[in-house]
């Protein structure tokens, strides 16, 4: 046991006191093992280097409890500790509980914290998209940026929140309703202009087939009604192609024509992929 243990910790408690003054008591070899900031924070002190340590060393009674910094809130504190120490029930936490102990955790270096509510969060079915995208750019997920920025870019703007565009932010906010109107533009450039059919070699009557081609394309269950009326992705178009066999033209010739079409759908995701990737270097921390 170090004098630092035996003089200031005897009772092997710590109390904790955030910005509005509640108190937290702890025991701190447990405290200290789960957080790497405040094994760092509560290292002694050389007598003739004092820092914050120092204050740090107190901690034995209320009055002079460790201030906590004033980043996060009692509530986001709270979640943080019945984490560390094991608190609260079983049940799968809520997504604003998970969310403060990320940030805590993130924070004051508490990796197991960090783990287990990425873990639960990106299963989570109610994580919201620009809380998601948030979150994933202040704490260096990628994949969530780039999962949650694809699903914002198929909800119109006017039915987003206020707090989804705060959680954006001015940057993401305007790569995503740009983007929303190239995406916009192209299926209307597909949906207008369809792609001619293409041949297979052995085709006999090609006026034929791009009639069934164009009648297939203009149905009701047709790849024009997927892009304007349903405004299915463009994967969700892809894999409906796989199932489509409606048109009367030479099954090679309709392959041959889906496969085309297929790539011309893929331009979608090329828009979204550069734009997220752009915005990626830009607020990702
Ligand atoms: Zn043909």
């Amino acid at each position: 046991m170090s004098r630092h243990d035996s003089l200031y910790f005897a009772d092997g408690t710590l109390t904790l006191q955030d910005l509005d003054g509640t108190l937290f008591n702890v025991y701190r070899h447990h405290f200290i093992a789960k957080s790497g900031f405040f094994s760092g924070m509560l290292t002694l002190p050389s007598p003739d280097q004092p820092t914050p340590i120092q204050n740090a060393s107190n901690g034995i009674s209320d009055s002079t409890a460790v201030p906590l910094p004033p980043n996060f809130t009692t509530v986001e504190y709270e979640k943080f500790l019945n984490f560390i120490f094991n608190v609260g029930s079983l049940d799968i936490p809520l997504v604003t509980d998970l969310c403060a102990i990320l940030k805590t955790s993130h924070f004051f270096a508490a990796e197991s914290g960090v783990q287990y509510a990425v873990h639960y969060l990106q299963a989570h079915a109610n994580f919201p998209a620009a809380l998601r995208f948030r979150m994933g750019c202040d704490y260096s997920i990628v994949s969530w940026v780039k999962a949650a920025f694809d699903d914002l870019v198929a909800v119109p703007v006017i039915d987003m929140t206020v707090e989804d565009e705060a959680l954006l932010g001015t940057q993401a906010f305007r790569a995503l309703v740009l983007t929303q109107a190239k995406v916009t533009d192209h299926r209307m450039s597909l949906a207008v202009c369809p792609p001619l059919p293409t041949h297979a070699t052995w085709c006999r009557n090609p006026a034929y087939c791009q009639t069934q081609w164009e009648s297939a394309w203009t149905s009701i269950a047709g790849p024009l009604g997927w892009l304007i009326k349903e405004e299915l992705s463009g994967a969700e178009i892809h894999n409906k192609l796989d199932l489509w066999v409606p048109m009367a033209m030479t099954g090679e010739c309709r392959l041959l024509t889906c496969s085309r079409l297929k790539e011309d759908l893929k331009r979608e995701e090329v828009i979204i992929d550069s734009a997220v990737t752009a915005l990626i270097r830009l607020v990702v921390v």
